[in-house]
């Protein structure tokens, strides 16, 4: 009988030094001994990408993208091959294989390339071999053999497009945490471990700043319907399951709190109140690269108004560049920006079909004294922007006024 297959991924924490290495080694073995072939994604080691990174900073504030991914690519390297070593160690086989060598295909884009293809056949010819797979996370070539990466957090992409790719029966995320939480366990003590949460609401706990899976990466599994384990590659303890529609009878309403604090606001003023004024504001951004996100418009009565948006904060100079540009073009006046902001974002499915959950939120952030400087929703999540300072404050202020510690 053909053997199942497990691809499991292992994050930058649980392989940051050498003990950890061996440990995961030992978690490998033993799913190779209880019968699975083995496909192991590793992340580089513990901060190695963010140092990496660094390094390229000291020489220049804008190095060339391609040459970024041929440094920020190597730190997945050195932990596959520590991994395939270490599983040998333990006396199986083991072999590691880059993105390159698997034959991970993408598009052109350095730095958050998208995955166009996987040829799985190295893969799979070792597996038949009976040898432990482990491939280098984060990382594929493009058309022109050059390596590019999948954007921060993409060794979860990595897992699991190869967990599609190969058609794995099952696909376990393991990381430095039990599982997904209701808001990030290492900053509210009171943080509940969830059993199961769907695509829907951890794509959007992902957009909206929790770091634990990347956004990208559930896309993908929801696409494809691949259900992942997120668990503790330090414990044995079942983790949360990510999962199409979880078991209850009812969505829970709200099932998770998160804050970004990656996020700049700018604001024009005295923008003409005409039609198309906003069309030019926003292609000048966007044709500068920049992502917006919320926008708030104050309409006043003197046929101007002042329009506010956030972008990501290294976004920042050059959407500010071109909002002065487009300010001085359509003669509107000063062009502000402000890095002391912060998201926080309540996130649950149940939010489709209650009321009140708006105003609650607010009311619960008032109590605080924090004043919300803009609003955006979804179907599924409310965000307000907010003081960068406050964001601990109101996150802990909403965990509590939603009862999320009481969540089962
Ligand atoms: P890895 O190195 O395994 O990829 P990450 O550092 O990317 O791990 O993600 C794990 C971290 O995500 C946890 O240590 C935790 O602090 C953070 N986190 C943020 N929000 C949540 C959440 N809702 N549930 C669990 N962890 C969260
Ligand atoms: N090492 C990469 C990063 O830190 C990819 C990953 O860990 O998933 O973003
Ligand atoms: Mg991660």
């Amino acid at each position: 009988m053909k053997s199942k297959l497990i691809v499991q991924k292992f994050g930058g924490s649980s392989v940051a030094n050498t003990e950890k290495i061996k440990n995961v080694a030992n978690r490998i073995a033993a799913a190779k001994r209880l019968g699975y072939d083995v496909v192991a994604v590793v992340s580089a080691q513990g901060d190695t990408t963010d140092e990496l990174e660094q390094k390229a900073l000291e020489i220049t504030a804008k190095p060339p993208e391609r040459e970024m991914d041929m440094l920020m690519s190597t730190g997945e390297q050195i932990s596959c091959a520590l991994m395939a070593m270490a599983v040998s160690h333990l006396g199986l086989e083991a072999i590691s294989f880059t993105g390159q060598q698997v034959g991970i295909l993408t598009d052109e884009i350095h730095t958050k390339a998208k995955i166009k293809k996987i040829n799985g056949q190295r893969i799979r010819k070792a597996l038949g071999q009976g040898k432990v797979v482990i491939v280098a996370g984060f990382q594929g070539v493009n058309a022109d053999q050059d390596i590019t990466t999948l954007g921060r957090g993409g060794s979860d992409l990595t897992a699991v497009a190869l967990a599609y790719s190969l058609k794995a029966d099952v696909c376990e995320i393991y990381t430095d945490v039990e599982g997904i939480y209701t808001t990030d366990p290492r900053k509210v003590k009171e943080a509940k471990k969830l059993r199961e949460i769907t695509f829907d609401e951890m794509l959007e706990m992902a957009s909206l700043g929790a770091q634990v899976m990347q956004a990208r990466s559930i896309e993908v599994a929801r696409r494809y319907n691949i259900p992942l384990h997120v668990r503790s590659s330090f414990s044995k303890e079942e983790g949360t399951m990510i999962v199409k529609k979880t078991n209850k009878l009812e969505d829970i309403v709200v099932s998770g709190v998160t804050c970004n604090k990656n996020e700049a606001k700018i604001t024009i003023r005295s923008v003409p109140d005409k039609p198309g004024v906003a069309a030019l504001i926003f292609t000048e951004i966007a044709s500068a690269g920049a992502n917006v996100d919320v926008i708030v418009q104050n309409v006043s009565e003197q046929k101007t108004t002042d329009i506010s948006f956030t972008v990501p904060k290294p976004e920042l100079s050059k959407a500010l560049a071109a909002a002065e540009k487009i300010a001085g073009e359509i003669k509107a006046g000063e062009v502000n920006s402000d890095k002391t902001i912060a998201r926080v974002s309540i996130v649950g499915s149940g939010m489709r079909s209650h009321q009140g959950i708006a105003a609650k939120m607010f009311k619960a952030l008032a109590a605080h004294k924090i004043n919300i400087e803009m609003i955006t929703t979804s179907e599924i999540s409310i965000s307000c922007i907010i003081k960068e300072v406050q964001v601990d404050a109101a996150v802990q202020a909403l965990h509590a006024a939603f009862e999320l510690e009481k969540i089962q």
